[in-house]
């Protein structure tokens, strides 16, 4: 392990793993001081500096959150002044003790991050680990690196924290597909595939061969996955299920296509990475399929909450953006669209284009909802679109009502916004419950 004993270390930001790591690194020694843009609220053991836009002198290392920006002035004076900065995930990686160190099998991706890692990790438990999936989901990764009780660790990781974790090898690394976000953090959408890609540099490198970019920089002799038929040293879809060509199987059968939940070619695509990513780790085929039978979908994701007089109700709140929402999109037949939010400046007409034949109507709410009614104009000009313009504690009861109104029996109404909640609900989930609770409520 890194020597921090002693070290000088500036922790720059105070969520939930600014604070692990303040923890961390004052048990192993460190002396460690503390800045942040924000406020601070509650004690805590650690000098508090305030804001900062020069490293102090003496500062050996700087561990940031992904609050901070490669730009911002303290990483870029940190960058001029030859200082070390490292993310959460690169501080865990050099935490996690030598020898007998519980193995990481980690994965990144614009979408699918958080239904692979669960995945995963109710994989790793039917294998009878002690698991966990860690990263942005759940326990933050520093804390888990700390816990001799887990013998395995399930890692979802962000572009951002890639990018400040320049040591980190894991035992499996997956890249599950890519497309353009966070643009504004990285700075270009290079800098952002170039910060996937590092997940790449593990003993076994995993990645989407239906994904163009992905496959591209797959380096030799790494393991592939598709919804097409496996070839030799793959995983794929044969006969209507996963099956395993990696790893010395011989077509090993995993679970069926109609096993898999969520619904959705996206949610196969995923459950092969989490496949791959556990037999990397010599769990069996047999035992995958069981984890992946027994896995609970989070909420929000594709989750169908109500099904009534031939209309299937679905909440993909997650969808936050154009990507994640075609690959929702394509989930189904005849679909009344509730779409709508933050687009975060991401080019929504591509995806409109895209899934407007299997539209029969839409529903559009939120901050950029006119930006979509003109791509529906130009590209879905027959059907019917309903604007709602208000947004306080009603709107998603109107926007219920309207797609009430004009969905048929054996249609879906899908909220996959391709957008962020912000403009309207405190996050994606207070979005998905109020759309929830109003199906459930209108027409009773
Ligand atoms: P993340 O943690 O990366 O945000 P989630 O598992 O929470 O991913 O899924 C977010 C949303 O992305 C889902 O609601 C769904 O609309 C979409 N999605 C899930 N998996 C994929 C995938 N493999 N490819 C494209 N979109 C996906």
């Amino acid at each position: 392990m890194t020597v921090l004993a002693g070290r000088r270390v500036l922790v720059a930001g105070l969520g939930v793993a600014g604070r692990s790591a303040v923890a961390a690194l004052r048990d192993v020694g460190a002396d460690v001081s503390v800045t942040s843009d924000g406020p601070v609220d509650g004690g805590f053991p650690a000098a508090l500096l305030g804001p900062l836009d020069r490293v102090p002198d003496g500062v050996d290392l700087v561990v940031a959150s992904p609050g901070y920006r490669p730009t911002h002035p303290l990483l870029a004076d940190a960058a001029a002044r030859g200082v070390p900065v490292w993310g959460e995930l690169e501080l865990a990686w050099q935490l996690r003790g030598d020898g007998g160190a519980a193995p990481w099998l980690a994965l990144t991706g614009t979408n699918g991050k958080t239904t692979t890692v669960h995945m995963l990790e109710s994989i790793l438990r039917t294998a009878g680990s002690n698991a966990v999936a860690v990263g942005n989901v759940g326990v933050p990764v520093i804390d888990a690196v700390r816990d001799p009780a887990l013998d395995v660790l399930a890692v979802e990781v962000s572009s951002q924290q890639l990018h400040f974790a320049p040591s980190l090898h894991p035992a499996a690394g997956a890249v599950l597909n890519l497309a353009p976000d966070h643009l504004d953090w990285h700075g270009s959408f290079e800098a952002y595939a170039a910060a996937k890609f590092r997940l790449l540099d593990a003993d076994v490198a995993i990645g989407n061969l239906d994904d163009p970019l992905v496959a591209s920089a797959l380096p030799a002799g790494a393991v592939g996955f598709t919804l097409g038929e496996p070839a030799e040293g793959q995983l794929g879809v044969l006969d209507g299920r996963l099956v395993s060509r990696a790893f010395g199987d011989d077509r090993a059968v995993l679970a069926a296509v109609g096993e898999i939940r969520p619904a959705g070619a996206h949610n196969v695509a995923n459950a092969l990475a989490a496949a791959a990513l556990a037999r990397a780790h010599g769990v069996g085929p047999a035992t995958v399929g069981e984890g992946l039978r027994s896995f609970i979908p989070d909420p929000h994701r594709n989750q169908s909450v109500l099904v009534r007089d031939g209309v299937e109700w679905v909440d993909d709140s997650k969808a936050t953006n154009p990507h994640a929402a075609s690959a929702s999109l394509n989930s189904y037949e005849r679909i009344v669209w509730v779409a709508g939010g933050r687009l975060k400046g991401v080019d929504v007409d591509p995806l409109v284009a895209a899934v407007a034949d299997r539209l029969a109507g839409a529903v559009l709410l939120g901050e950029d909802r006119r930006l979509i009614e003109t791509s529906l104009a130009r590209h879905a000009p027959e059907i019917p679109v309903i604007v709602v313009d208000s947004t306080d504690d009603g709107a998603m009861t109107e926007v219920v009502r309207a797609a009430a109104r004009i969905a048929g029996a054996g249609s879906t109404v899908l909220l996959a916004p391709a957008g962020a909640s912000y403009d309207m609900f405190a996050d994606y989930g207070a979005r998905g419950d109020a759309f929830a609770a109003a199906a459930r409520e209108v027409g009773r």
